[in-house]
């Protein structure tokens, strides 16, 4: 007998998320200056942290001898107005994984099910083990949702569906018709979640999932600061949905789960539409510069729509590790069941030449 046995059975089964090397990391392991390492494995925002934001926390330094507004009463006011809904629709997270993880919780369990999509987000699939709920992984059409298969893939014991739009790691973006038509074929007490970590910088309008929420469906939106703000290591994300729900999702929470810094930074930030619309200029002729390397390499990829996008290297591992010993950290993607490609985030204009330049180099040294 050892202590582990006395661990949770449902936790033993559970591969631990693996996040995007650190630069640091890889910079120890090659013995070189973290300066020299190009990475684009996060979907991190390559323009730092948005100005506005910094003024805010700079702001608050001193006030961090005092615990946070637990109820984020602040941030709440200005993400209603911003959305035109009431604040008691909205739960603040740590990061907006931590509200997919208390979703997970709340409706799922032994004798439920999740519907997913089979190329999509790999946390959705990780809290839910976590609480022994069943996972229904739904085939693609292409390497997109297929909303219809999902749809018929609900059993009478799913409590959740997840939808990511724009959905990472595949890049792919589903339109208003698809979603409303998914919709209408969804029972009522199956809650329907759109992660949209990315809709502020979509590259193609976002549907209206707002809508559902205004009539009073049984959904969630999921948006974060992490990415489109360049918030990612403060971890603030939130969620839209019914104030029956949002008022349930306070029970599994952590109090203060949302720093003090984070909700100043986030307040700050909403209001920075420029920095928002230089992102999405950058990621715009970046999609289009490594789309275009990897026509010249003759790679098959995935049009995106989203900061990142998905390359068909072949042994996306083995490309990689090889990329890596270069400097240039991107994401293997066989944990979501994609072991030929690679997702490389959109960076500046020099990160992304780097990138390509490396990815040269390796596919020659491979053949
Ligand atoms: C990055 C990401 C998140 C997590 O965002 P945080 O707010 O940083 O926790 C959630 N969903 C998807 C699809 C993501 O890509």
């Amino acid at each position: 007998m050892s202590i582990s046995d006395f661990f949770n059975k449902n936790l033993k089964t559970i591969v631990s998320y693996v996040p995007g090397k650190q630069v640091e990391a890889v910079a120890r392991e090659l013995k070189i200056s973290p300066d020299d390492i190009t990475k684009l494995a996060s979907n991190e925002s390559p323009l730092g942290v948005c100005p506005s934001a910094v003024r805010a926390m700079i702001e608050y330094i001193n006030k961090m001898n005092l615990y946070p507004d637990a109820g984020a009463f602040e941030l709440k006011g200005k993400l209603a107005k911003y959305h035109d809904i009431k604040p008691e629709q909205i739960i603040i997270g740590n990061g907006s994984d931590e509200i997919i993880k208390d979703i997970s919780f709340g409706f799922g369990g032994a004798g439920s099910s999740i519907v997913m999509s089979k190329y999509t987000f790999l946390n959705y699939k990780i809290y839910p083990k976590m609480f022994g709920t069943e996972i229904i992984e739904v085939p693609t059409k292409g390497l997109s949702h297929d909303l219809r298969a999902m749809a018929e893939s609900i059993k009478s014991n799913t409590r959740i569906v997840f939808i990511c739009n724009p959905n990472n790691p595949t890049g792919t973006i589903i339109d208003d018709a698809e979603i409303i038509e998914f919709m209408k074929k969804v029972p009522e007490n199956v809650l329907v979640v759109f992660d949209e970590a990315y809709a502020e910088i979509a590259q193609k309008k976002m549907p209206n999932t707002l809508d559902f929420v205004r009539q009073g469906r049984t959904v969630m939106i999921l948006r974060s600061f992490s990415k489109a703000y360049g918030l990612a290591g403060l971890r603030v994300g939130y969620g839209i949905t019914t104030s029956e729900i949002a008022e349930l999702m306070g029970k599994p929470r952590i109090p203060f789960n949302c720093n003090y810094m984070g909700q100043a930074a986030a307040i700050a930030a909403l209001e920075d539409a420029d920095f928002v619309q230089e992102s999405k200029k950058v990621y715009k002729s970046g999609i289009s510069q490594i789309s275009g390397a990897c026509k010249e390499l003759n790679l098959q990829y995935e049009p995106t729509y989203a900061n990142f996008i998905l390359i068909r290297t072949g042994n996306g591992k083995d490309v990689y590790e090889k990329l890596m010993m270069k400097g240039v950290i991107v994401r293997p993607v066989d944990a979501y069941n994609l072991p030929e490609w690679i997702r490389v985030s959109i960076g500046t204009r020099e990160q992304n030449n780097k990138f390509i330049d490396a990815l040269t180099e390796v596919l020659a040294s491979i053949k």
